[in-house]
């Protein structure tokens, strides 16, 4: 547990506008020293907006956004102390990783025995020599992350770092950020994970249109959102408007893999009516209870499906 006294990131009202859309509505939150704060929301919540403010490449319509009680916009002396993973950051493609590294180490005055560090621990010596369009999606992303942390930054802003990844890929990420964590340094994540989120972070927010929707630890939210929930799969021999009825609502029920998924909470009354009801218009093909989990906030706080 991180004490929460120090600010390393302070956002008060933020707003940005591009012509007609507000892609953020007077936003508030601080994200603090040593913490790992996760960012989520479903697309278009507004997330690379905040992102691209944060990294000061773009300027806020109103407000403040300030990292260590300076503004981030055209503020280069604050830039030494982050260090940015863009989902669509560029590398020099023909460039090898070795090379990559070192130009961005030459840039920012920092020696080279740190880019052998760096592709040391993220396991990329081996390929070093070798031109970046050879290297698969997961080898890309760590050179990417090594590239934001060639000049050691205080805060790692991270924009969806393991989208699109397998699952080994992600887990090396995953450690780094766990790695940089317990060095004291700041980390803000935004992620479409879950299970990242609850793992890894302290706390999160979740954005919605704008809007922060919800703001605290995970286990916090699945305390105040979520319940406990049973799951039926179910192979409907009726129409969804016959299942959908009386006390199930087209919320609960979705489509997944084939089958009606239904979700209903474990802890109410109606729930042995509502099985047979389920019975009775259909073949039930499994049946589990399912802890409250962060999607299920997620769902509830942005009315959006997870993708
Ligand atoms: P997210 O990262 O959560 O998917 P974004 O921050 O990309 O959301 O977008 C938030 C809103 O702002 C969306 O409605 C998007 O269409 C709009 N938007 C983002 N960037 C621009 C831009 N450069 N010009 C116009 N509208 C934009």
């Amino acid at each position: 547990m991180i004490a929460m006294t120090e600010s390393a990131i302070v956002v008060e009202n933020l707003v940005k506008k591009y012509g007609e859309t507000s892609a953020l509505r007077g936003i508030s939150f601080q994200v603090y020293r040593g913490e790992v704060f996760g960012y989520l929301g479903p697309n278009g919540a507004g997330k690379t907006t905040t992102i691209r403010i944060l990294a000061g490449r773009s300027s806020p319509t109103g407000g403040s956004c300030r990292v260590f009680d300076r503004p981030t916009f055209k503020n280069p002396a604050l830039y030494r102390h982050l260090g940015v993973v863009f989902e669509e950051s560029h590398l020099y493609e023909r460039l090898s990783g070795i090379e990559n590294l070192r130009f961005f180490a030459a840039l920012h005055g920092v020696p080279s025995t740190r880019v052998q560090e760096l592709l040391q621990a993220y396991d990329l010596a081996k390929a070093a020599t070798r031109p970046v369009r050879t290297y698969s999606k997961g080898m890309k992303r760590r050179l990417l992350i090594c590239r934001a942390l060639l000049h050691d930054p205080q805060v790692l802003i991270m924009d969806e770092p393991t989208s699109g990844l397998d699952p080994t890929s992600a887990a090396v990420i995953h450690e780094a950020i766990g790695h940089y964590r317990k060095q004291g340094k700041t980390i803000f994540l935004s992620t479409h994970d879950m299970t990242e989120a609850e793992t890894l972070c302290d706390r999160v927010a979740f954005l919605n249109q704008g809007e922060i929707a919800a703001l605290d630890q995970p286990k916090a939210l699945m305390r105040r959102y979520g319940q406990p929930v049973v799951v039926v799969q179910l192979r409907p021999s009726v129409e969804i408007s016959e299942i959908v009825q009386g006390t199930i609502s087209s919320n609960q029920v979705a489509w997944e893999d084939d089958l009606l998924t239904v979700r209903l909470p474990l802890e109410q009354p109606e729930l042995g009516n509502q099985i047979d009801h389920l019975r009775n218009r259909g073949e039930i093909i499994t049946i589990h209870t399912q802890e409250a989990s962060l999607g299920q906030v997620f769902r509830q706080v942005t009315g959006a499906k997870l993708e």
